[in-house]
């Protein structure tokens, strides 16, 4: 996955962006002629200027992308002709390897190596395997009586509003082009205003591959002007959201407003990572939590960010981690070796540092990390952080950080344990440590959580279903179970004389 041996930094120094809109097949300025800056949170320098789509650039996208549906020239061909462009479409992402990886980096601060190993493998992965999907479902014939027929088939929605956020921007715009685009659907994206280029080279990739024009068109903007204008549109059908409860709470109003559009939340988490005593290996449950506590930064849904550990181990257990973190010192993403890279920006800097802060004043205590580091490279970064002492109560405990923040609790019996981890408004994800078969099965059964992983933490994979119980969200990304959300069941009733 390393590549220390290609020089980033002149790649960098020698890309061109283009941050227009993409409507109707071509690239596009914003209506009004708007931008907004595009700034590298690794260094704080202005990488381009990105069209700033408000309701006028909504209005043609949509339109674009209606027309495209209603005139069949991507829902009617069959699905082994969407299968085969699909399928061109993951091969060109990967072609384009580079490039998206290094926009990915340069847009969002996370380490280079990460972007090539991670985002567009499994952007691409996630492209292919609903394009190889989609020509082996079949429809359903109900179990009528002898004189009547009833099909159950299903049918592309229309058009899907897709709205994402910055951590992994290719990987989150994949999950809802994948099936969205497989089942027939046209999709508009709004990228996060934090991370919009990658997304807007998928789009010309689609196209190369042979997507219709309107099938797929991209608006970069702000949230509350073009995400809102998406989410209102009385013509789109449903919208797919990945991001914070906050925004989430206003998708569900913006339909209640609009025409009751489904939305789809995949929304915040504070997963709970537990270590039972008769674990044998404190190390690797240690090593294992501070690998993807810090991993993109702590800037992942599923961070594990409760960690409840058994007092008779606790010391032990916060020592390892504390002497993990120097290997996730935060670097140069563009080095190809550093493990942890820049904070998003500015805003989330303030955030993760007023956490940090948060948690001392509360009584917690630092036992590694918790400075902001590399002032001089005009960027933002910020240690790995452990916090032990927490209690459930405390705001590192209970709120989203989204940053490389890791709160250790300490409880003494099997039922508090859980009960501290349900205890939370979120449930995307669980991890439960324990060689005691009886316990795993009976803590993992209690855990209320999307996804409860067993003496790992690490296994994922396009084939699960991905999502969050509580206010974590509805609906799943992944899996063939993603295709509920971009299709409508429909009864067919025909009598036989
Ligand atoms: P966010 O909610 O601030 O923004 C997400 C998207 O919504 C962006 O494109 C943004 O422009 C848009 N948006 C913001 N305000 C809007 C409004 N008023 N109307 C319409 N659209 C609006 O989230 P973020 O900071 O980009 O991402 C971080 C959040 O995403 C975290 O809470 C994280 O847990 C969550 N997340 C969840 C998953 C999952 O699968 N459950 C995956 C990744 C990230």
């Amino acid at each position: 996955m390393n590549a220390p041996s290609v020089d980033w930094h002149a790649r960098a120094a020698a890309i061109q962006i283009d941050g227009r809109a993409f409507i109707g097949g071509q690239r596009v300025a914003a209506v009004g002629g708007e931008t907004f800056a595009c700034v590298s949170p690794i260094d704080g320098r202005t990488l381009t200027q990105v069209a700033r789509g408000q309701t006028a650039d909504i209005n043609a996208a949509v339109a674009s992308s209606r027309k495209a549906f209603d005139d069949g020239r991507w829902a009617h061909k069959p699905p082994a002709v969407r299968k085969k462009i699909l399928q061109r479409f993951a091969e060109k992402i990967l072609a384009a390897k580079d490039e998206l990886a290094l926009l990915e980096s340069l847009d969002m601060g996370k380490p280079v190596q990460y972007s090539l190993g991670v985002d567009v493998q499994a952007a691409a992965r996630c492209i292919a395997w609903y394009a190889e999907a989609v020509d082996k479902i079949y429809d359903e014939i109900a179990p009528t009586a002898r004189n009547a027929l009833a099909l159950i088939t299903r049918e592309p929605m229309g058009v899907i509003g897709a709205v994402v956020p910055w951590n992994y921007p290719m990987i989150m715009a994949a999950w809802k082009l994948g099936p969205a685009l497989a089942a027939g659907n046209s999709v508009v994206l709004k990228p996060s205003e934090k991370s919009p280029l990658t997304a807007l080279r998928l789009a010309e990739l689609a196209i190369e591959a042979g997507l219709p024009e309107g099938v797929f068109n991209v608006v970069p903007g702000l949230g509350h002007e073009a995400g809102e204008a998406l989410a209102l549109h009385m013509d789109v059908d449903a919208i797919g959201f990945t991001g914070s409860t906050r925004v989430g709470r206003k998708m569900l109003g913006y339909a209640g407003r609009s025409n009751l559009k489904r939305v789809y939340n995949e929304l915040g988490g504070k997963s709970a990572f537990i270590v039972f005593p008769d674990f044998d290996d404190i190390p690797r449950a240690a090593k294992t939590v501070a690998g993807s506590m810090f991993f993109n930064q702590g800037e992942s849904c599923n961070a594990p960010s409760r960690v409840f550990v058994h007092d008779s181990i606790a010391d032990e257990f916060v020592r390892v981690v504390a002497a993990e973190t120097p290997k996730y010192a935060p670097g140069d993403p563009l080095s190809g070796t550093a493990q942890m890279g820049a904070i998003v920006d500015e805003v989330q800097l303030r955030t993760v540092l007023g956490y940090i802060a948060a948690g001392s004043e509360d009584g917690a205590r630092v036992a590694a990390g918790g400075k902001q580091v590399r002032l001089d490279s005009g960027g933002h970064y910020v240690e790995p952080t452990v916090f032990d002492g927490v209690t459930n109560q405390m705001r590192i405990a209970r709120e989203e950080i989204f940053g490389p923040v890791m709160s250790v609790i300490r409880f003494k019996t099997e039922e508090e344990a859980v009960a501290m981890a349900n205890d939370s408004s979120y449930g995307l994800q669980a991890s439960v440590w324990s060689h005691n078969i009886n316990r795993a099965h009976r803590v993992a059964r209690a855990l209320r959580a999307g996804t409860v992983h067993v003496n790992q933490y690490d296994e994922d994979d396009i084939t699960v279903p991905f999502g969050g119980f509580k206010q974590s969200g509805n609906g799943r990304d992944k899996s063939l179970h993603a295709f509920d959300k971009y299709t409508e069941l429909k009864t067919t009733w025909l009598r036989i004389d």
